[in-house]
C-alpha cells in the first residue's frame, strides 16, 4: 500500500534540490509525496542553519506538527537538513516527539531508516557520506519537472570563514563526477528544464579529476550549451577566490549563461575580511567585477553582506557602503552578524546593537535603491522572460528575466517553458509587470 510522505523545506536552493531527490527516493519503497496533511505517514523537516534562531526555528515547527497530530495518527517525524546534523543526539533527547534525524550527506539512508522504523526506537544518523550519498543518488532519476531545476554539482566547503556553519554542518568540499553532472542533466531537460541552475556551497570551486583531465565548472557550463532544449544556466553560490579566468572567459563564449553573478563579498573592508578568514580583497573582488563588465557592460551583481561584524568600525562600515555604491548591486542579502554555535566567530564581542541596526538601515538603503533603480530602468522596455508557471488561482503568468526579476503578466498556460518579449509597464522592489509584445517573435 502507498504511504504518504510531505517534506517541509527551509533555507537554501540546495535543500530543495535535496528534499526533491529525497522525494525521488522514498518512492522507491512506497511513499508518494502528499498535500494532504492530515493524513500523513512520514513528515520531514528539512531545515537549514545559516539565519538567525535556526535551532529555535525548527522546535516551533515540531510544536506546531506535534499540535496537528496530537499524539492520534502521529506520522513519522523525521529532522534532516543542517540543524539536525549541527545537533544530532542533542535534538532527540530535547523533544521525544522527533523519531530520527538524518544529516545532509547520509540521505542516501533514509529508505532503510524508515523501513526499519520501529516505534519509540528513535534513529539518529548524521555520518559524512558523501560520496556514497551521490553514489546512490545517481542511480536514482531525477523526477523534478520544473522549467527552471537545480542540479547540485558540489557540496560543502573547506574555506572556514570564521562566522559560518557549512563546513561543519555539509562536511569538506565534494566534487560530484562530470558525466554524472551531464546525465542528471540531461534526465531533467527530458522532464522539461529549460533552465538549469548548479548548485554548491561553492559551485565554482567545483573541481573533478579524471585521468590527467581535470574538470571544471567552465567546462559543465560549456557541455550544457549544446543542449538545444536548454535555453539557460545559472549557478550559485560562488566564492571570489574561485573566480578563474575559465569561468570568467564563459561569458563571451556562453549565449546561455545569464548575466547576472551572485557573488557574496560580506565586508567592503579588507580589515574585516581578513578577520572573517575571506581569504580575498576587496581589489581581487574589484577586479573580477572590471573583467565581467568588460566582456559585457550589462552584466550585473549581487552580494551577500554581514553587517556590524566584531571589529567593524565607521570607517570598515563606510568602505561596505562606498563598495555597494561602486558596483551597484541590483538584488542583495544583508543582515546584522549573529554569532552561530561552534564556529571561530561565536565567542567575540558584539557591536552595540543600535549602531548594528542604524548600520543595516544605511546598507538596505543603497541596497534597496539600487534595486529599485535598476527596475525601474525597464519600464517601456521589452524583456526577455523564460515563462515558468501559472499564479494559482490567478490567469496571470509568472517568469523571470536574466536578472532573476520575478515578471507577471497575463497569458496562457501554453506559454509555460517558453521564452517571451514582456513590454514593462509597472514595478516595485521585487517585481516587474508587464504584457506580451505584440507581434512577439521570440522563438519558443
Ligand atoms: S566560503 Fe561560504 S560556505 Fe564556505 S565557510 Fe565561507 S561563507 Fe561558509
Amino acid at each position: 500500500m502507498q504511504k504518504k510522505i510531505f517534506i517541509k523545506t527551509f533555507g537554501c536552493q540546495m535543500n530543495e534540490y535535496d528534499s526533491n531527490r529525497i522525494y525521488d527516493s522514498v518512492k522507491r519503497i512506497g511513499f508518494i509525496k502528499s498535500k494532504d496533511l492530515d493524513n500523513l505517514d512520514c513528515y520531514v523537516i528539512n531545515t537549514c542553519h545559516i539565519r538567525d534562531k535556526a535551532k529555535e526555528k525548527v522546535y516551533h515547527e515540531i510544536g506546531r506538527v506535534k499540535k496537528k497530530y496530537n499524539k492520534k495518527n502521529k506520522p513519522i517525524v523525521v529532522i534532516a537538513g543542517c540543524v539536525a546534523q549541527a545537533e544530532n543526539q542533542e535534538m532527540i533527547n530535547r523533544e521525544p516527539y522527533i523519531d530520527i534525524v538524518i544529516g545532509p550527506q547520509s540521505y542516501h539512508k533514509i529508505n532503510e531508516k524508515l523501513i526499519n522504523f520501529v516505534k519509540d526506537k528513535k534513529i539518529e544518523e548524521t555520518e559524512f557520506d558523501t560520496v556514497s550519498k551521490f553514489n546512490y543518488f545517481d542511480n536514482i532519476a531525477n523526477k523534478n519537472s520544473k522549467i527552471s531545476s537545480f542540479l547540485t554539482i558540489q557540496e560543502g566547503c573547506d574555506k572556514f570563514c570564521s562566522f559560518c556553519v557549512v563546513p561543519y554542518t555539509r562536511g569538506p568540499e565534494y566534487s560530484r563526477p562530470f558525466d554524472k553532472i551531464i546525465s542528471e542533466a540531461e534526465e531533467l531537460i527530458k522532464n522539461g528544464a529549460k533552465e538549469i541552475i548548479l548548485l554548491g556551497q561553492n559551485v565554482n570551486a567545483y573541481s573533478y579529476k579524471k585521468k590527467i583531465k581535470e574538470y571544471r565548472i567552465s567546462d559543465i557550463i560549456n557541455k550544457l550549451e549544446n543542449y538545444s532544449e536548454l535555453k539557460r544556466i545559472r549557478y550559485t553560490t560562488s566564492h571570489p577566490r574561485d573566480m578563474t579566468d575559465d569561468l570568467i572567459e564563459c561569458y563571451s563564449t556562453s549565449k546561455k549563461l545569464m548575466p547576472f553573478v551572485h557573488l557574496p563579498i560580506q565586508s567592503g573592508s579588507n580589515k574585516i575580511l581578513k578577520l572573517m578568514n575571506r581569504k580575498h580583497t576587496v581589489e581581487q573582488y574589484v577586479e573580477i567585477y572590471e573583467k565581467l563588465k568588460k566582456i559585457n557592460p550589462d552584466i550585473e551583481f549581487s552580494s551577500d553582506f554581514i553587517i556590524s561584524y566584531p571589529g567593524e568600525t565607521d570607517k570598515d562600515f563606510n568602505e561596505t557602503v562606498n563598495l555597494i555604491k561602486k558596483i551597484k548591486f541590483i538584488n542583495s542579502y544583508s543582515f546584522i552578524f549573529s554569532p552561530r554555535p561552534g564556529t571561530k566567530a561565536s565567542n567575540l564581542k558584539l557591536i552595540d546593537k543600535e549602531i548594528a541596526k542604524e548600520r543595516l538601515i544605511k546598507t538596505q538603503e543603497y541596497l534597496f535603491k539600487f534595486q529599485l533603480n535598476m527596475n525601474k530602468s525597464f519600464i517601456n522596455k521589452s524583456i526577455d522572460v523564460l515563462v515558468e508557471n501559472k499564479i494559482e488561482g490567478q490567469s496571470k503568468l509568472f517568469g523571470r528575466n536574466q536578472y532573476m526579476n520575478s515578471v507577471i503578466f497575463e497569458g496562457n498556460s501554453d506559454l509555460i517553458g517558453k521564452n517571451r518579449n514582456i513590454k514593462i509597464e509597472k514595478v516595485n522592489q521585487n517585481s516587474l509587470f508587464g504584457k506580451i509584445e505584440k507581434n512577439n517573435m521570440k522563438a519558443a
